[in-house]
């Protein structure tokens, strides 16, 4: 088995040397970056990047930056930002621009290794148009159609969607998606994600008052499913 590429965009240079030690020393193929506009020319320039770790303090232009671009230059690659900061504010702003997780600085190597095992996990999953009913969602492209035509969807409804799509068949609690979705480390007591899935059912679900494909578990949170024709279509 060929290494994950991972990309390190960090300024600190004893960072650099620390990590990629270590993640060299777990098998991984290291590369860093020590600003935003070299990170992204080897980032979008090199096509095996499996993984981009991102500061959010950076000379120029800061990881928020970097990641949107990164995004908008097509980049599917899981994206970890690394922040200085623990502010909800940051990590959300973050997860809306596209990055799949976050880690507050100091942080413990592996608990690092942990997160970025668990987005490589998850990554296949991101390579696909995932069909259902009469919707497509392009995870490269960050596109939602419905009967071929655009759906938009609010950064947070399809960061939710996304959630629950690359887990399909798993439940996700209303926690859990506090969490990954919009950056809570505590999460509140709060009907938010439950007002985003009803948002989402009436511009995805056939008939949003007995939903098909983002079903409710009770007690328990959400899940996506769809029907076996629809994981394996016949060709
Ligand atoms: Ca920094």
């Amino acid at each position: 088995m060929t290494s994950r590429r991972v990309l390190l965009i960090e300024d600190e240079p004893g960072l650099v040397l620390t990590l990629g030690d270590r993640l060299r020393a777990a098998g991984y193929a290291f590369e860093a970056a020590t600003d935003g506009e070299a990170g992204l020319v080897r980032a979008v320039g090199e096509p095996n990047v499996d993984l981009v770790l991102l500061d959010v303090m950076l000379p120029g232009i800061d990881g928020f930056e970097v990641c949107r671009r990164l995004r908008r230059r097509g980049l599917r690659a899981p994206i970890l930002m690394l922040t200085a900061r623990g502010e909800v504010r940051d990590r959300v702003a973050g997860l809306r621009l596209g990055a799949d997780d976050y880690l507050v600085k100091p942080f413990d190597p592996d608990e690092l290794l942990a997160r970025m095992e668990a987005l490589l996990r998850r990554a296949p999953a991101t390579n696909d148009v995932v069909r259902f009913g009469d919707v497509e969602v392009d995870l490269r492209g960050m596109e939602v159609r419905r009967a071929g035509e655009p759906v938009e969807l609010a950064a947070l409804e399809y960061q939710l969607l996304c959630y629950l799509i690359e887990r399909e068949g798993e439940v996700a609690s209303r926690e859990d998606l506090l969490r990954a979705v919009w950056g809570f480390q505590r999460p509140p007591r709060t009907r938010t994600v439950d007002v985003h899935v009803t948002w989402l059912r009436s511009k995805l679900e056939p008939d949003r008052t007995k939903p098909t494909y983002i079903r409710t578990v009770r007690g328990a949170g959400y899940k996506f499913v769809r029907t076996r024709d629809e994981v394996t279509p016949r060709r």
